[in-house]
């Protein structure tokens, strides 16, 4: 599989899962654009170490996806966007009664509205080119719930929604949108969760990884960040050009249950 040629926009991607899915887009061949908000001098980094190992044209772009504006400047910025990624995340846990609403506006602007945007770019992009893949990270949450995440959970359905839409303004054209939807991957925004946990179940960090945050995830094993980027490769590929506005799971079964 060869993604040479291809440029593809990796959102939040100094990091977790969209650093893993940079890679193995980088692997498999396309030039990639690195993102954050952060702008720090390891994020330039690991752009150019992403370039010297596989080959490939790797930038990064500052842009906060809390901001309409940022988001479409990205995708602007990249100046071709073959594959589009929307992955950023955030997260935050409490009951909806006490939910900060200035942490539901920026769960629902990061990882909902900032797709929106960035998608309004990128679509003539992909159409001038003629080929095109949107590539949603979801999650599990984007399909079932859990309590205390309302907006993580909402802002995720939205995500599932957003994708068979576009999928179907795009159908006839070669362009496919599709989201994976993640159980349980260790990242950093899983990471963060865990000593809270801990301290709320009266638990060790280990029994909260057991008992709790795999309590869902029938395999009992966390996805690995590779294993998402493999599973968005493949959605590139041409055994996938039929694929489009659906949702894979990457979940060890989870939403079997
Ligand atoms: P992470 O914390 O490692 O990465 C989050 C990324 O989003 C970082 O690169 C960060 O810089 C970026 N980001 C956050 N706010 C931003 C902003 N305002 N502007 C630009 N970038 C911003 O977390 P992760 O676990 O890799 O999560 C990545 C995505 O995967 C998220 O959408 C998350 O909801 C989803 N997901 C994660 C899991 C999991 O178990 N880790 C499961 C399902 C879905």
């Amino acid at each position: 599989m060869s993604l040479q040629g291809k440029t593809a926009v990796i959102t939040g991607s100094n990091s977790g899962i969209g650093l893993g899915v940079a890679r193995e887009l980088a692997r498999a061949g396309a030039d990639v654009v690195i993102n954050s908000f952060t702008d720090r001098d390891e994020d330039h980094q690991l752009a150019a170490d992403i370039a010297k190992e596989f080959g490939v044209t790797a930038r990064y772009i500052k842009a906060d996806l809390s901001k309409g504006a940022e988001a479409r400047a990205l995708i602007e910025q990249a100046g071709k966007c073959d594959i589009l990624v929307n992955n950023a995340g955030i997260q935050h846990v409490s009951p909806i009664e006490d939910f900060p609403v200035e942490k539901w506006d920026a769960i629902i602007a990061i990882m909902l509205t900032s797709a929106f945007h960035t998608t309004a770019v990128a679509l003539p992009m992909m159409r001038k080119a003629g080929w095109g893949r949107v590539v949603n990270i979801a999650s599990a949450h984007g399909l079932t719930a859990s309590p205390y995440k309302s907006a993580y959970v909402s802002a995720k359905h939205g995500v599932v929604g957003l994708t068979k839409v576009t999928a179907l303004e795009t159908a006839k054209e070669d362009i496919t949108v599709n989201a994976i939807c993640p159980g349980y991957v260790k990242t950093p925004l899983v990471e963060a969760q865990i000593p809270d946990t801990a301290k709320e179940y009266d638990m060790t960090e280990e029994e909260v990884i057991e008992k709790v945050i795999l309590a869902r995830q029938p395999s009992k094993e966390f996805a690995t960040v590779e294993q998402i980027g493999g599973t968005a490769v493949f959605l590139c590929s041409d055994a996938a050009a039929q694929i489009t506005g659906t949702t894979i799971s990457v979940d060890g079964g989870w939403t079997a249950l």
